[in-house]
């Protein structure tokens, strides 16, 4: 299996590890109630995890509106395309807008080349 992900999704998953993040770093605060300052630290550490990932959420909704909708032809259910190749959020087939990438090998790095 390979590591790849559809982008859409990863990036959903990175801003739902940093509200955990955050409210594990804000739990963490508990453990050092006798330093004001450090309970001061962690809280804001916390809330800034937790401010970052809201903008993350904003910045996918962002990307969603620039992602094409297509229909999966594996699956056939809506995914959204991000870049030139991307892989379907449902069975992880890959998909890309390009015609000439059709039937290479799937490689994240097809996004950057030119
Ligand atoms: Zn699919």
């Amino acid at each position: 299996m390979k590591p790849y992900k559809n982008k859409i999704n990863r990036i959903r998953s990175f801003a739902l590890g940093l509200v955990f993040f955050g409210f594990i770093i804000m739990y963490g605060a508990i453990f050092f109630r006798e330093s004001a300052i450090l309970v001061t630290i962690f809280m804001v550490l916390g809330l800034v995890s937790i401010l970052g990932s809201t903008v993350v959420y904003g910045w996918i909704g962002l990307l969603s509106t620039k992602a094409v909708q297509v229909v999966c032809p594996n699956c056939g259910k809506h995914t959204k395309v991000l870049g030139r190749v991307d892989m379907c959020m449902y069975c992880k087939e890959p998909l890309t807008l390009d015609p000439s990438l059709e039937g290479q090998e799937f490689d994240e790095s097809l996004n950057r080349k030119r």
